[in-house]
């Protein structure tokens, strides 16, 4: 058996037993691991806050190789309370988190996913446009994970997508199909393959709100495809 002790983000709780919380946490040590909280329903003292989400946390389990790790205890060493008290802020967060917890796979650390998410709670709890940072997040984690959208070239023949056209983008598939290929739900436009392809890349990029929101659709439908959840 071993104790480890890492920085954390809950990315999700349930009521297990008379008294026990099974959490999942994205830690920064193991990836995504799920982990039994014994009594944390009887009594908060010693898992204050840990249990909460959005919060960067800081705690001790114990590992026997088992599905469940055993929360041992935690702290709070990053609070956004603000995030809870903003509606669009808290289902961005809450998006993510779903996003996450579908995506990344168990025992596998993802520190760019974690850099990710953390960047992501900050802006949030910050105040910052909730839209255009979940975009971000969202195409940070599809790279993060190896499923990075594939715009330069078509997936199927592999031919250069030409820089001066609209391009058809299947998230099904991942990326860019042509025309001869049979093409994909969107038919997007050279401005937002460009900002597609800054954004895959995690470079600075101004996006109107018609192009997040467009890109959002994409990046969710990838996602989804992945995973197999609802977004
Ligand atoms: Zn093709």
């Amino acid at each position: 058996m071993k104790a480890f002790t890492t920085e954390a983000l809950l990315v999700r709780q349930i009521a297990y037993g008379e008294s026990d919380v099974i959490a999942t946490f994205l830690t920064a040590t193991h990836g995504k691991l799920g982990m039994v909280a014994r009594g944390a329903r009887r009594s908060s003292r010693r898992f204050q806050g840990v249990l909460e989400p959005l919060s960067t946390v800081r705690l001790t389990y114990e590992d026997r190789g088992r599905e469940l790790c055993t929360l041992k205890e935690g702290r709070v060493t990053v609070p956004r309370t603000r995030i809870m008290e903003d509606l669009d802020a808290l289902e961005a967060a809450g998006k993510a988190l779903r996003f996450v917890r579908a995506l990344c796979p168990p025992r596998t650390p993802e520190p760019d996913v974690m850099q990710g998410l953390t960047t992501l709670l900050d802006a949030l709890q910050e105040g910052r446009p909730t839209q255009a940072e979940l975009l971000r997040f969202s195409f940070a984690l599809l790279t993060g994970v190896g499923y990075g959208l594939e715009l330069s070239r078509c997936l199927r023949c592999g031919k250069p997508r030409p820089a001066d056209r609209p391009a058809y983008v299947d998230p099904d598939k991942g990326g860019v199909v042509c025309a001869s290929c049979g093409g994909g739900k969107f038919l997007l436009p050279v401005e937002l393959l460009a900002e597609a392809e800054r954004l895959a890349l995690g470079e600075p990029v101004e996006l109107s709100d018609l192009h997040i929101a467009t890109l959002l659709r994409v990046a969710e439908e990838a996602i989804v495809a992945h995973a197999g959840v609802e977004a």
